[in-house]
């Protein structure tokens, strides 16, 4: 069937008004749960042929993730859905002021191939809490994963309130022409600025979760050897193709050779000395991601590793000490299992050393200073970040998650999912009991009135 007709369809299902009642919602989200239980093991082997990825890695980071969302939002949806009472100024004597919440109508969800799971079904989950209908498109490199979203989800949903549309780039484009209510696209940046563009024709709101290069700081009276192992942990899960994956490090020039010691013992504690030759160590996603990987190690200072098993498609954790911001590496996101170290000698340094890459998704800075903590959450811009860890605040409901700038624009998770997903439609209710006359140019006092109300 033709996109455009599906599209019809799904506009006459959403005026029906099915989808505004809290019950049907949750019957969905419940519907979508049941979903993801019963085709665990599909679900499981999908993701592992186009990634690799181990069992422990699909559960904490694809399937977990989902389950904690669901139950949050399926816990808090009427309290959201309610509508809101507000204050009303003196101004407007004898009014009432509501925010209702309005949901979109159908919306379009674009998802990368990264984490093929989790980035379709988390703002699949805010776009039904919201009372939309739903087209979602993933990505055509994770191709197992893709059709068995689009087998399961048919067998799930009525085609006419979620389709999946398989296809690459080109059928991306065909959706981006269509009129959708709201887009959420996640991916990089430069698809992001093409969604941007084609959505400005119908001037379609747009989230866009992007990427960009997230830096972790490790100042001098951070806990070294931890923050080794957190940022192992971090840069090594799903082979360092991760969104807000530590891009490159910043270290303070007094830790720097016990850092980087630590590092190393910690990079080869989790995957032994051959992490590529490990079964549960992920997969770069196609050849020429490794071809591109390899490229940007092409020469630098490789400190440790930088070895790649072309046949597996991996590539063992890479440390590479002090390029130049004018280098390759240091010029685009890196998405893999590469980590530039780069020193400092003062805090205040860091500001200018993340200027070179505006508006990171992610920031993490390890320290045990407080004052200094506090200093970095408020002078730097970032989308969201972690103290003392990495990763860890994109996996809890209670955060928005999302960009700045360049890395992005909007959030969601939780409550912030919901609001994504509807619209905060303003009411003011007159009342009919009285008509104050001042606002009409014959009202004698008028002025006079306006100016005290005004406070002028
Ligand atoms: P991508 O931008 O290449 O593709 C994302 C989606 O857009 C896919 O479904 C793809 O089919 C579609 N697409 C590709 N080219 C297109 C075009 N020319 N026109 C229209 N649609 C097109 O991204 P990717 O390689 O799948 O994912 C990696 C990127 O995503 C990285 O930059 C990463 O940082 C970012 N990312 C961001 C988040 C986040 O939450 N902020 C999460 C994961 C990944």
């Amino acid at each position: 069937m033709e996109l455009s007709t599906i599209l019809r369809d799904h506009r006459v299902m959403y005026r029906a008004g099915k989808t505004m009642t809290h019950t049907y919602r949750i019957h969905q989200l419940q519907k979508l749960k049941d979903m993801l239980n019963r085709n665990e093991k599909r679900i499981y082997q999908a993701i592992k042929k186009d990634l690799g990825k181990s069992d422990y890695e699909i559960l904490m980071t694809e399937l977990g993730v989902l389950y904690s969302e669901l139950d949050h939002v399926m816990r808090n949806l009427k309290e959201w859905m309610r509508t809101e009472r507000v204050k009303t100024p003196t101004t407007h004597k004898g009014a009432k002021s509501y925010i209702y919440k309005q949901p979109y109508g159908t919306v379009l969800i674009i998802s990368p191939w990264n984490y093929p799971l989790n980035l379709s079904i988390t703002p699949l989950i805010g776009a039904i809490a919201g009372g939309n209908t739903a087209f979602l498109k993933p990505s055509e490199f994770t191709p197992y994963t893709s059709e068995l979203l689009a087998d399961i989800i048919a067998d799930t949903f009525e085609e006419k309130y979620i389709t999946v549309v398989q296809g690459g780039k080109e059928v991306s484009q065909e959706l981006l022409e269509l009129e959708f209510d709201y887009i959420f696209f996640t991916g990089s940046q430069k698809v992001g600025q093409i969604v941007m563009e084609k959505a400005s024709k119908h001037l379609i709101p747009v989230t866009l979760e992007l990427g960009g290069k997230s830096p972790v700081i490790i100042d001098e009276d951070a806990k070294i050897s931890l923050a080794a192992k957190r940022i192992a942990w971090g840069k090594l899960l799903n082979a360092g193709q991760t969104c807000i994956a530590p891009d490159y490090a910043l270290v303070h020039e007094s830790v720097k050779n016990d850092f980087i010691q630590a590092l190393k013992k910690e990079l080869s504690s989790f995957y032994g000395n051959q992490p590529m030759e490990h079964p549960n160590y992920t997969k770069l996603i196609h050849e020429d991601h490794l071809n591109r990987l390899e490229k940007l190690l092409d020469n630098e200072n490789i400190i440790f590793g930088g070895e790649a098993d072309r046949e597996n498609r991996k590539m063992n954790p890479t440390l590479i000490d002090e390029p130049s911001w004018d280098r390759p590496i240091m010029q685009e996101e890196i998405f893999g299992p590469i980590l530039p170290i780069r020193s400092f000698s003062h805090l205040e340094q860091i500001v200018d050393e993340i200027e070179h890459s505006r508006n990171p998704l992610a920031l993490y800075y390890f320290s045990e200073n407080e004052q200094k903590q506090q200093w970095v959450a408020n002078n730097i811009s970032f989308g969201g970040g972690t103290i003392n860890d990495t990763i860890m605040h994109i996996g809890t409901p209670h955060l928005p998650f999302g960009g700045i700038g360049a890395s992005g624009i909007g959030a969601y998770h939780g409550y912030e999912s919901f609001r994504t997903f509807t619209h905060r439609k303003s009411v003011l209710k007159q009342t009919t009991a009285f008509d104050l006359s001042f606002r009409y140019p014959n009202s004698k006092f008028g002025e006079q009135i306006m100016r005290k109300l005004f406070k002028k």
